[in-house]
């Protein structure tokens, strides 16, 4: 099937438009706000994954890019979060071992 990728230029929303001739490419429009001004996504263009399929396989649980751990600040982050939805109470010590991993100061007890 010729799915192909387009990025709308109002909003930057990236949605998969089945186009079997020109005049389905002149009707293409934006899923999220409508615009007309599409932009054809080459890089992706090889995957020819359905935006169902696409939905699947994120996995919002992991970080969205390579510099989230980079960053200080997001150590245990997702601990904590995670023992905040599970309604655990984790204590001091996991307060304190998670400050300790953010300042780096866990590693001089290793
Ligand atoms: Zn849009």
């Amino acid at each position: 099937m010729p799915i192909y990728e387009y990025e709308c230029k109002a909003c930057g929303f990236i949605s998969g438009h089945l186009v079997l001739k020109p005049s389905d490419r002149a009707k293409l429009a934006c899923r999220r706000c409508g615009a007309k001004k599409l932009r054809k996504v080459m890089s992706r263009f090889a995957t020819h994954k359905t935006e169902s399929q696409r939905l699947a396989d994120f996995d919002p649980a992991k970080p969205t890019g390579g510099t989230f751990y980079k960053d200080d600040r997001n150590i245990g982050l997702w601990a904590q979060k995670r023992a905040q939805q599970l309604g655990l109470d984790m204590g001091d010590s996991f307060q304190e071992t998670l400050e300790k991993g953010r300042s780096k100061k866990i590693l001089d007890n290793l």
